[in-house]
Order: C-alpha cells, then sequence, then structure tokens
C-alpha cells in the first residue's frame, strides 16, 4: 500500500478536531456540538483548500477585500462566516458570499445587513459581538447592552440572532479567560430566556488558537483557529 503523505495544514487540522473532541468529552460534552472554523486571513487559497480537504466545513473571514480577492478560489464545500470588523459601506459586498455574520457589534451595522439582504430576499444569520473584557480598544457590545440589542433585532426580519461571540482579551491569564467565557455563557442563557423565539439561539463562538480547549469546556459551539491550522501568519507590508 502507497503512504499518503500527509501536509502540515492537515495534520493540524486533525490534531485540532482531537483536542476538540477530547475537551469536549473532558467537560461531559457532546463532540459534534463543537464546529471548527478556519481563519484564514493572510492564509493562500490552496493551504484553505487543504483544510478543506481535510475536514474544515467552515471558514472565519475578517477582510472584506481579502475575502473578495480568495473567495473564487475557495472550495465550495466550506461555508464562510465573516468575523472581522466590518463598516457599513461594505456590507453589500459580502451578504451574498456569507451564511453568518457573527461580529455585528452595533444597530447600525445590524439596520445595514438589513437592507442589504432584504434587496437580495435573504436571511442572514447573526452573532452579537460582546466586549467581554470591557477594553476601550475593542468592537462589541458591553454585557450591560446586549439584551437590549439582542430585543432591537427582533424587529429586523432579514435578520436571525443565533448567539454570541467574542473575541476575549488579549494577553489575559487562563483563569481570567475563564470568567470571561463563564460569562458569556450566561449572557446567552439570558438572551435565550428574554426571547420567546429562541430556539435559533444557541450559538457561543468564543476560543482561539491559545485558548480553545478551555473555550470547549466553557460551552464554545464555535472555536476560530488561525495559526494553529495555518501556523504564523505572514502580513505583507
Ligand atoms: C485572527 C482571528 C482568530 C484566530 O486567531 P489565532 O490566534 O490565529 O487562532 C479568531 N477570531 C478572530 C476574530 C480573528 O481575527
Amino acid at each position: 500500500m502507497s503512504e499518503k503523505l500527509l501536509t502540515d495544514t492537515a495534520l493540524n487540522v486533525a490534531e485540532a478536531f482531537k483536542n476538540i473532541s477530547a475537551a469536549a468529552e473532558k467537560a461531559g460534552r457532546d463532540p459534534s456540538e463543537v464546529r471548527l472554523m478556519a481563519v484564514t486571513k493572510t492564509v493562500s487559497p490552496d493551504k484553505i483548500n487543504e483544510s478543506i480537504e481535510s475536514g474544515i466545513t467552515l471558514l472565519g473571514e475578517n477582510r472584506v477585500q481579502e475575502l473578495l480577492e480568495k473567495y473564487e478560489s475557495y472550495d465550495k464545500r466550506a461555508e464562510i462566516h465573516f468575523i472581522g470588523s466590518l463598516q457599513t459601506n461594505k456590507v453589500k459586498y459580502i451578504v451574498d458570499r456569507v451564511t453568518m455574520i457573527e461580529s455585528v457589534d452595533s444597530i447600525k451595522l445590524a439596520e445595514e445587513i438589513e437592507k442589504r439582504c432584504s434587496k437580495i430576499d435573504k436571511i442572514m444569520d447573526i452573532l452579537l459581538e460582546v466586549n467581554i473584557a470591557d477594553e476601550e480598544s475593542k468592537s462589541g457590545f458591553s454585557v450591560d447592552e446586549i439584551i437590549d440589542a439582542s430585543e432591537k433585532i427582533k424587529d429586523f426580519p432579514h435578520l436571525r440572532l443565533r448567539g454570541l461571540m467574542t473575541i476575549g482579551r488579549f494577553g489575559a491569564e487562563i483563569e481570567e479567560t475563564r470568567q470571561y467565557f463563564a460569562k458569556m455563557r450566561n449572557l446567552l442563557v439570558d438572551i435565550k430566556s428574554k426571547n420567546i423565539d429562541n430556539i435559533y439561539i444557541n450559538i457561543l463562538s468564543m476560543g482561539m488558537s491559545s485558548d480553545y480547549e478551555l473555550a470547549v469546556a466553557e460551552g464554545a459551539t464555535i472555536v476560530r483557529i488561525g495559526r494553529g491550522l495555518f501556523g504564523e501568519r505572514k502580513y505583507k507590508v
């Protein structure tokens, strides 16, 4: 039998799936509740397609321009979520290419997504981004604003609120990060209880390369991994 050479990307994807399963089982969760997202910023379409070949079904895009440049080269078996900061004037370029916008950080942005999706007759799944560590420099709703924001989303017929997303605080210690993740889990329970039509509210997108196992232990249903699958990022300057 011929031996198949596995690429680094294939090995990393396999390792991440294994770690997610182990973390879920340890926490008494069903591993199938957790989706592994490959975060694609700065990564070539070839490598991204290798990850899809290895079992990735979900891509995370940060930048509109980069998504537009790479989109045609992507293996279309994977769906795409937008996870980066999104200017209202760029919404029109992505609404037909992504299945979810995870980084809704203002009602103004929600209004624009509503407007653009109504034009193409699409209902967009969205997550509200939470600035969980209350950082000056970060976008997202504060913990205090989330309930109110989730109620406002109900007025938009082309948006379907699915849950919450957070980035956490860069450089935080493990215990601090665990508390943020636990706070996110509680916040999801809160918005579920405040929304009568809540059967769709079941997504918690949190955890990246450095802390995804902890996120799974605390209830994440999407973990977003970049460097852990594709190696360190090389930014063009
Ligand atoms: C880059 C990025 C990630 C992945 O970060 P890694 O440390 O490379 O795993 C996840 N979420 C968002 C929003 C990102 O911008």
